[in-house]
Order: structure tokens, then sequence, then C-alpha cells
């Protein structure tokens, strides 16, 4: 697989490199040289098969002349075991739940996926990650790389600021995750983290990696489960299918439309997002402008610079197809609010952004079409928005409930970035 730089059409790189860097020259992102499809009757078998086996063949339609098919399809196999059930809401609307994986959300395709990947092609070479979070994002990447042989992940995280669960979540594996709560807030997290990637010495000892989301690895798992989605549909469904994506980074969206262009039959994609709104406004406008980042109940997608649109942008243009095909909108709080009740009337328990969602769906769906709309996170992981507004309890599922209990094992250090580095070259191989 050959890969260019969105920035600088000339660097050029294969997925190996790809997936070690994340990023390009200027921050640029990478990009398919080539776009595979299937035709008709290939999609109809693919559709046959497990989402396992599946999968395996789609990823080795990008990666087999890098990767062996049976290599690709033993790192697929450990990355996905956890199923994505399609669930019917009503007639004509059904949710595709991304969320029975370890950490809730469907983040840990990606991340399962891309620490897999990055074991394959690693090699001998012991890789450490180093991340901070301030929760979700240190929980997937915990337990994608739980385990895994040459690869070495610290995270940081500020001590007494993420929920006591949360904690829980990440920092009771141990073995090869290694969990560091830093006395201050996110942001001295985040400046340790760029200081130790500043250290060129340090860097090379510890052959240090970030587990970035805009890694390709992850969006080439992402592409597996809308066809895990169709596979569940009936033909005539199949035949008439939207699709809404509650979007922040736009990393999803862009899997969904990768999908399309492997020749997966969906009619159209809804860009559903809450007040952080620039895309919407793009595409209704065609200016580009951010405007400040403001809180809502859908926390995950408070983004108003999506790192994942220029992707979205440079597939449109290659396939020539028109950005107004792409639907969009954006849903306010209250609006959010309204919808999960009225899910709930529908017997259906959803969180803030599947909510966004389905509204998005609901309101644009027109009569003969099958809608679906992506169920990103567990109705648990939003527990506390998720309970005031249908005034219900929700019960704690047994990824979290399993963890409550154990001891944590994480280290404490002051902000301090000389005892941080000589925590770092301690630790063992
Ligand atoms: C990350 C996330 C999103 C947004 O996905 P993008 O790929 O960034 O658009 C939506 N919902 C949940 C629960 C998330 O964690």
């Amino acid at each position: 697989m050959k890969l260019y730089n969105l920035k600088d059409h000339n660097e050029q790189v294969s997925f190996a490199q790809a997936v070690r860097q994340g990023l390009g020259k200027q921050q640029g992102l990478f990009f398919p040289s080539e776009l595979p499809a299937f035709d008709s009757s290939e999609i109809d078998a693919l559709l046959s098969l497990d989402f396992v086996t599946r999968s395996a063949r789609i990823l080795s339609a990008y990666i087999g002349d890098e990767i062996s098919s049976d290599a690709v399809a033993k790192r697929v196999a450990a990355a996905f075991q956890f199923p994505a059930p399609v669930v019917a809401v009503e007639d004509d609307i059904g949710t595709l739940e991304l969320f029975h994986g370890p950490t809730l959300a469907f983040k840990d395709f990606g991340g399962r996926l891309m620490a897999q990947m990055l074991a394959e092609v690693a090699g001998d070479t012991p890789v450490t990650i180093l991340t901070a979070t301030s929760g979700d994002t240190g929980a997937a990447v915990a337990h994608a790389f739980y385990g895994l042989k040459n690869v070495r992940v610290v995270i940081l995280y500020p001590n007494g600021k993420i929920s006591p669960l949360q904690e829980k979540l990440f920092c009771t594996l141990g073995d090869n995750i290694h969990t560091v709560a830093i006395d201050g807030d996110f942001d001295a997290c985040q400046a340790l983290v760029k200081h130790a990637f500043d250290d060129e010495e340090l860097k090379v000892a510890l052959g240090l990696n970030s587990a970035n989301s805009i890694n390709i690895s992850r969006l080439l798992a992402q592409i597996c489960y809308y066809f895990e989605a169709v596979s569940q549909l009936t033909q005539e469904q199949r035949n008439q299918l939207v699709i809404s994506v509650p979007s922040g980074n736009f990393g999803d969206l862009t899997a969904g439309l990768l999908a399309k262009s492997l020749g997966l039959p969906v009619k159209r994609f809804i860009a559903a997002t809450n007040a952080n709104d620039t895309v919407p406004r793009y595409l209704a406008e065609g200016k580009w402008l951010p405007k400040t980042t403001v809180a809502t109940l859908s926390n995950a997608m408070d983004v108003s610079q999506p790192n994942n649109w220029p992707r979205i942008e440079e597939l449109f243009r290659r396939k020539q197809w028109p950005l107004k095909a792409l639907c969009y909108g954006a849903v306010s709080d209250d609006v959010t609010r309204e919808t999960l009740k009225e899910l709930a009337k529908l017997g259906y328990t959803s969180e803030p952004h599947g909510a966004i969602a389905y509204r998005m769906l609901r309101d644009g769906l027109q009569a003969g079409e099958y809608g679906l709309f992506l169920g990103t996170a567990h109705p648990a992981k939003f527990k506390e928005s998720v309970e005031e507004i249908l005034g219900t309890e929700l019960p704690l599922p047994k990824e979290l409930a399993d963890r409550a209990n154990l001891a944590l094992l994480s280290h404490y250090l002051p902000d301090n970035f000389a005892q941080l580095r000589t925590f770092l070259m301690a630790l063992p191989a």
C-alpha cells in the first residue's frame, strides 16, 4: 500500500511507515494512492462471510502487498473479539451498536487494530507508546495494547481529576501497561508528553510513538464494521440504505465513505454534529470558519477543527463525487435531550452521541428508505447525563463492574520532566 501526504503529495510512504509515523511533514495526513473497489458480485460474496474473515479480506485489499493474508487474518482475529450488532429501533430504522468492546466505545475497534498492526510492522524493535489522557482515550489505548510483545505503554493522567470508575478501567491492567498519575492537570500531562517527544535521546532509547487517532490503521479498522452492518440487513434494506454518523473528528464518517468507495451499497451518508458545527456551516455556506469549541452533552464530539476533514474532501475529489451529496446538520443539547426521551419511548436506551445521529436520520429519512445510525458508546459511559435526562438508573455493564474492585497499579509522580525521564529510562523492557 502506498500513501501520500495531503499537504505534500511528493512525500510517499508505505503502510508500515504510515502506521509507525502517524502524520507526515507539516502535520499532513496520509491518504491511499490506490482506492481498491469490489464489483457487486464480490460485495455479495463478502457480505456472506463472517465478520473476522470478511474484515481480513477488506484489509488485504489495501495492505495485501505488504502483509501476508495469513498475518492480516491473525491480527484481525486478535483485534475484533466482540460483535457489532444491528438492533432494530423502528420499522425503518436500526442502530449499529459499536460499544461491545472492552472500553464500551467504537474506538476499541480502531485502537485494537492499530495495536496489532503496530506490533506487526515494528518487528523486533521495541516500541513505547506514550500518551496523555483525560480519561477515555487512555482506556481504549491501554486495553488495545495490553499483553502485546515488544510494545510498552505509558499513560499519564491528572491525579484525582478523572472519575474513579474511569481510573479503574485502565489502571488495573498491569503487565506492559504503565499508568502514571501526575500531580497536575491534563494540560500538564500533555506538556510532559510533548517534552518527551522533543527529547531526541529519549525518543531513540525508548522507540517513542504516540497512539494518535489520525493513524491510517484506525480508519481501515472502521471500514470493516460498515460492511458488518450491511451484512445484517435484508436485500430490500440494502437497496435503499441511509447511514447517519455522529461526528467530531470525522474519522468514523471517513471510514464509511471509504467503505462506499470499496463498493458497499450506501445511498447517502448524513454527517451529524452537535453545536460544534464547523462542517455543517461549511457545507451550507462554503466557508471554513471554526469557532471556539463549546462544551456539550456529547463531549466526544466537542471538536471545532475536525482533523479528518481533508481526507473526506480528497476522497470526494478523487471519486468525483459532488460534496453536496453529503447530508448534514447540527443538533442542540435541548433537542438531544428530547431525542433521548423519544428513543426511550420507542424502547431503546441511547446516549447523547447516538441520539444526535438518530435525530438527523429520523428527520431526513424518506419513504421506502432504510436508515442506520451509529451507536458509538454504551449509555453507561454517559451514566450521569443519561440518568438525569431519562429519570432512570442504568445498571453498570460487566466491563466496568468487573474492574471496580481491582487494586490500582498506578505510579505517582510530580509534574516534573526530569523525574518522568528517570522513570521512563528505568522501565522494564
Ligand atoms: C470519538 C467519538 C465520536 C466521534 O467520532 P469521530 O470519528 O471523531 O467523528 C462520537 N461518539 C463517541 C462516543 C466518540 O467517542
